[in-house]
């Protein structure tokens, strides 16, 4: 399953430079697949989501650091355990219950936005 902030974040912002996926983003910014990503243009994702990857979405938060969950791979393929949770100072970076998904499918997800 993905990771998610909770409202305990201090936003420190100590986690957002150690995310391998750039799937953290400062609270009321923007974010984009295409950031960090190999993915570019109209993409489908292994979700089946039709997505355009560079165009700027929504911010999941307005106040806090927050983790777009379709980008986060709890870090498989490139660590052994969550970077942001590993650096959090008030360890408020917790898996998200309501994204719950499969080794193979966070290891596709990371092969689908790294292909290189
Ligand atoms: S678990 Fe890894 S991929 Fe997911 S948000 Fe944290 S640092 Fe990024
Ligand atoms: S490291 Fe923890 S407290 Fe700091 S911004 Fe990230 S989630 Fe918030």
């Amino acid at each position: 399953m993905a990771i998610i902030i909770t409202d305990e974040c201090i936003n420190c912002g100590a986690c957002e430079p150690e995310c391998p996926n750039t799937a953290i983003y400062e609270g009321a910014d923007d974010w984009r697949y295409s950031d960090g990503t190999s993915l570019t243009g109209n993409v489908v994702l292994p979700n089946g989501k039709d997505v355009d990857a560079d165009e700027a979405q929504e911010p999941v938060s307005d106040e806090l650091y927050y983790i777009v969950p379709d980008k986060c791979t709890e870090c498989k393929g490139f660590h052994e355990e969550p970077q942001c949770a590993a650096v959090c100072p008030v360890d408020c970076c917790v898996p998200d219950e309501d994204h719950e998904e499969t080794e193979e499918e966070l290891l596709g997800k990371q092969r689908f936005m790294h292909p290189e």
